[in-house]
């Protein structure tokens, strides 16, 4: 089965991505690394009207060291965490964790806020094995509209 048609927007920006979500017509659906979305989409589990492709927003691909504090924007990748590409506070506990998820290509693609958003989806507590190491780590999660 493929997906139901919809139609796409990329925004350039976050102020835009959030302007597209509340002007949108019907149901939309964010989608950043595809790596879950993209399968819900083929099986029609969800047929938005819209999907906002967000994984170029550079806003949410920021990651922030503050003390013993982490701040881990959306749109990192497991694959950056396991290359070490943002800030450590856990003495390589993080890259260990990230590296063990799936395998490389799900890897470069899919995304933090992608991660805890599917366990939303599916109305279950975290147990990702990022969860475990979840207390280090913000997500900024965009508010899904539909
Ligand atoms: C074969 C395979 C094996 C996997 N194994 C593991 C594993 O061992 N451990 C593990 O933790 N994960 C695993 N995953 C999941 C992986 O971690 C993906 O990152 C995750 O499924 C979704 O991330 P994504 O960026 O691709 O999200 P997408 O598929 O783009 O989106 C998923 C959902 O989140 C929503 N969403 C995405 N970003 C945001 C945001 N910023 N704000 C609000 N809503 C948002 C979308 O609308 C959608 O509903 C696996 C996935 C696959 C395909």
């Amino acid at each position: 089965m493929k997906a139901a048609s919809f139609a796409y927007e990329r925004p350039p920006d976050f102020k835009a991505a959030l302007a597209l979500m509340t002007k949108v017509e019907g149901s939309s659906k964010i989608i950043a690394g595809g790596q879950s979305l993209g399968p819900m989409l083929n099986l029609r589990l969800v047929e938005p009207n819209l999907i906002i492709d967000i994984a170029g927003l550079s806003e949410l691909k920021q990651a922030e060291r503050s003390g013993d504090e982490l701040v881990i924007g959306a749109c990192i990748t497991h694959g950056d965490i396991e290359d070490g590409r943002i800030p450590d506070v856990t003495r390589g506990a993080m890259q260990r964790v990230a590296g063990a998820i799936a395998y490389r290509a799900v890897r470069n693609r899919g995304t933090i806020g992608g991660s805890l958003c599917t366990r939303r989806d599916r109305r279950s507590r975290p147990r990702s094995r990022h969860g475990a190491v979840g207390t280090l780590g913000l997500c900024q999660g965009l508010p899904q509209a539909g």
